[in-house]
């Protein structure tokens, strides 16, 4: 009799045991059923820098200038001149931008970085 009853036990509890590992399982699922892209960033810098401190930044880090002919494949009479305005250094993980230019630095970026700055009403 008990002989019997704890095989019954045994796979009433595998029962069990494999009904709350189905309901880890689709919690698990739906939590990542999200739409969209996620990203975690264990590490990142940001530096607002003006346009002067941003060019010489550049220069520094890279060696290289901040102003460059661009595009390179057209006739010169077409080449202008650009000046880099922002840039991520993947060695230092630092983004270099203009504060509240959200355009080059992201407007959710200033938010993670600055909080709330929009005046309240
Ligand atoms: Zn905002």
């Amino acid at each position: 009799m008990l002989a019997r009853d704890l095989p019954l036990r045994r796979w009433g509890l595998d029962i069990l045991t494999m009904s709350v590992a189905l309901l880890a399982l689709s919690g698990c699922m739906t939590d990542h059923a999200l739409p969209g892209e996620e990203y975690k960033l264990s590490s990142l810098r940001v530096v607002f820098l003006d346009a002067p401190h941003m060019q010489a930044k550049y220069e520094e880090i890279t060696g290289k200038s901040a102003v460059m002919m661009t595009p390179r494949l057209v006739l010169d009479t077409h080449r202008r001149e650009e000046v880099v305005v922002g840039f991520y250094d993947f060695r230092t993980r630092t983004i270099y931008c203009p504060k509240m230019d959200f355009e080059v630095c992201g407007h959710e970026l200033h938010h993670a970085v600055l909080g709330q700055f929009h005046l309240q009403q």
